[in-house]
């Protein structure tokens, strides 16, 4: 019998039907309620962020820093194209155009040193995406952010305990985003956290959450009645997913141990001749949200990808850059040369990585006899 390795499998601590079931006993499941605190205070603590918001997903959070900033026609934003979707379109619904300039080969993250290129007087922001966890270089994106007056998103979506010289990702730019959506290292089916690192921004956040009301201002007893002030949306989570997320947040450390344990081996264990292995950057923590590889070609790639398939192993690889997809050139250009945009993402490979995961060396002894 041929054994059956998915590519993902959402991870359990064994404590998310207890805290769903006491929520739904306490009758009231509308966001920011008793779970939604506990989420919060834990965050707090894992990221020493101090204004967190909870939302329906990643998505939603970069979509509320869009309206945050204003963002209109004409505007610029500038990100790596080798990327995912919802980067651009929070920015593309509120009428800005996308600026894409290429990664760096190491990390496969926005190139730092090709961002002031393509900054023009349009430029409102800088989306930062830290691909599997492993940091963008944020010392040298913040120096020239705060030089050129220009706002920086981390995309930390894949960033759950990870972190840069210290700092939990998603706290060092003006605005990070974590995401809880069930394909990421810890989950709530869907979910997001919107991190507040410029407390000027604070208090119209939590109104464009609240439908544009200042709710949250009746809540802290700052006023007495609350009513439409701002533009706005409903990005609240609800109590069911935090009481879950709650319940996920108990096996946060063990998850992450386990993950980088299974990181390592393939690490150590893929040291062989037509597998690139991916860069160790110093200075960094990383939680093991993804493990890649890269190969010769994109044909070498996909035809590993039917080896292994035909073994039982699912792997799989993204991102199409989004410069090259039909919305993509409606909506952005590319500045500069597409050194390694392209060529990486075509010839990369993400293999299995899940908690409790015990195929690494089947799956390398797999890609071994691939080689051979
Ligand atoms: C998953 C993901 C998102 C979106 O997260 P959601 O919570 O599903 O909206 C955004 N950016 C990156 C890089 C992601 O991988």
């Amino acid at each position: 019998m041929v054994t059956k390795i998915p590519f993902s499998r959402p991870f359990v601590s064994g404590h998310e039907q207890e805290y769903v079931l006491d929520a739904i006993a306490q009758k009231d499941l509308t966001g920011d309620g008793p779970y939604s605190r506990l989420v919060i205070k834990r965050l707090k603590e894992i990221t020493e962020s101090r204004s967190i918001l909870l939302t329906p997903s990643a998505t939603h959070g970069l979509e509320m820093v869009a309206l945050a900033l204003n963002i209109r026609a004409g505007d610029e934003v500038i990100m790596s194209s080798f990327n995912f979707v919802s980067c651009a379109n929070a920015f593309v619904l509120r009428g800005a155009k996308i600026v894409f300039v290429d990664i760096r080969p190491d990390t496969l993250n926005i190139d730092e040193t090709l961002i002031e290129a393509a900054i023009s007087a349009k430029t409102r922001a800088i989306v930062v995406m830290h691909y599997g966890g492993v940091a963008c270089a944020m010392d040298e994106i913040m120096d020239i952010a705060l030089r050129r007056n220009i706002y920086v998103v981390e995309d930390a979506a894949h960033c759950i305990s990870a972190y840069y010289k210290g700092k939990h990702l998603g706290t060092i730019g003006h605005f990070g985003v974590i995401s809880f959506h069930s394909t990421k290292n810890i989950h709530c089916g869907e979910g997001g956290a919107l991190l507040i690192n410029d407390k000027q921004f604070v208090e119209r956040l939590e109104i464009i959450r609240e439908k544009g009301t200042n709710r949250q201002q009746l809540i802290d007893g700052k006023v007495d009645r609350y009513t439409w002030v701002d533009i706005g949306s409903s990005y609240l989570m609800s109590e069911l997913n935090a009481a879950y997320l709650y319940g996920q947040l108990h096996g946060l450390e063990l998850l992450t141990k386990n993950r980088l344990d299974n990181w390592q081996l393939y690490y150590n264990l893929l040291n062989i001749d037509g597998v690139e292995l991916p860069t160790v950057l110093d200075d960094i923590r990383p939680n093991a949200h993804i493990f890649y590889i890269k190969l010769a070609d994109g044909s070498v790639r996909d035809k590993l990808i039917e080896y292994l398939e035909k073994h039982g192993i699912k792997s799989v690889f993204h991102y199409i850059p989004l410069h090259s997809s039909t919305a993509g050139k409606e909506f952005g250009t590319f500045v500069g040369q597409d050194d390694y945009t392209t060529n990486e993402s075509e010839r990369l490979l993400r293999l299995p990585l899940y908690f409790g995961f015990e195929g690494v060396r089947y799956v390398c002894a797999t890609i071994e006899s691939f080689f051979q």
